[in-house]
């Protein structure tokens, strides 16, 4: 059976729906080994179809940029003789990625959003108007999956634990963390995890506020278009696009946003789109679902209410 690593992604000491992502990915192409390097989060990774937890001793690598996490992969996937290593398509785990495709002289595939059993991934490209079906021919295939490409599979009971103290070079331990700062967080989903995202653009005019409200009757992140991140109605962090975040959830709604193909390239492999816009021409409605033909300040707060009606 061929042996798959996956690398846990976690934030505050939480094991990210990702790491699950991945598990439901690997399970197809064989063996699921889960490589962790804090021990703590082991017992939440039950929650997920992992055969297999390495846990990583005698390097924090919480102290180092990625060449750590990148050397100890290379090592495992030696002692394993892996077929294929999955990793998070986020800006760290794309930098491990690269960095363990040179240290194994293997492939690389970056935000993919689905790989098969014959490790032939899926990625959207050109702004999302292009699908490219593409495999590692080289060495290890290593693979960065976005969030939110599938829905994670259930655990069915305890996974093996083992242990593995890689040898990590000096030359690894170069890049030093010298201060980290916590990302300044509201009540709401990260952006890229959320399973919903309600984004705004300029026909919000600058207020966000029936755009936050749906938001948070839904449990969801709140987006924005590039007009509305520079006009600084937004924060940039939480701009969707070319330039901004790339979003995969299971429903993205575009509120005032005209969908611009910059736009587009960073929402467009969202599983539902549902597009408010007033212009009945605007190219959004291309793209989406579902389309509802209005000014927001009227849609908002009427499927704001009617979901809450619902709920209570
Ligand atoms: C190199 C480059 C990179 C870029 N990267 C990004 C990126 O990452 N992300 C991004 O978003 N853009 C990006 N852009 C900008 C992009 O080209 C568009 O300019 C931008 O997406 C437009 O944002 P918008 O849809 O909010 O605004 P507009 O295009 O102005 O559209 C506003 C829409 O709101 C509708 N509207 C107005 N009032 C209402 C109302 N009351 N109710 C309902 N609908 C209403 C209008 O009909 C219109 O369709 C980039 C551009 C370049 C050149």
């Amino acid at each position: 059976m061929s042996e798959v690593l996956i690398l846990v992604d976690a934030v505050d000491g939480k094991v990210s729906k990702s790491t699950g992502e991945l598990a439901t990915f690997a399970k197809v192409i064989g063996k699921v080994n889960a490589v962790v390097f804090d021990a703590a989060l082991v017992s939440q990774l039950s929650a997920y179809a992992i055969d297999n937890v390495i846990v990583c001793t005698g390097v924090d690598v919480s102290k180092f940029s990625p060449g750590p996490i990148a050397q100890s992969l290379a090592q495992l996937v030696s002692t394993k003789s892996a077929t294929a290593v999955l990793i998070t398509s986020s800006s760290k785990g794309k930098e491990v990625a690269g960095r363990l495709a040179v240290a194994t002289n293997s492939g690389i595939i970056t935000d993919a959003t689905s790989i098969d059993a014959d490790l032939v991934t899926t990625q959207a490209v050109f702004g999302g108007s292009t699908t490219v079906h593409a495999a590692v021919t080289h060495g290890t295939s290593i693979v960065t999956l976005r969030s939110n490409s599938i829905e994670p599979i259930a655990g069915s009971g305890s996974p093996t634990t083992e242990e593995f103290t890689p040898t990590i070079s000096e030359a690894a331990k170069l890049g030093v963390v010298t201060s980290t700062q916590p990302a300044v967080k509201g009540g709401r989903p990260e952006l890229t995890e959320a399973s919903i995202v309600i984004s705004g653009g300029r026909g919000t005019n600058g207020d966000f506020k029936p755009v936050e409200a749906l938001a948070d009757v839904l449990g969801a992140a709140v987006g924005a278009s590039r007009a509305a991140t520079d006009a600084g109605w937004y924060p940039h962090t939480h701009q969707v696009g070319q330039t901004g975040k790339t979003v995969s959830p299971q429903l993205y709604v575009a509120c005032g946003i005209s969908g611009a193909i910059q736009h587009r390239a960073g929402m467009q492999t969202s599983k539902m789109i549902v597009a408010i816009n007033k212009d009945s021409e605007a190219p959004i409605f291309d793209l989406a679902d579902y389309g509802v033909i209005g000014d927001l300040f009227n849609v908002l707060p009427q499927a704001t209410a009617a979901i809450s009606a619902k709920k209570a």
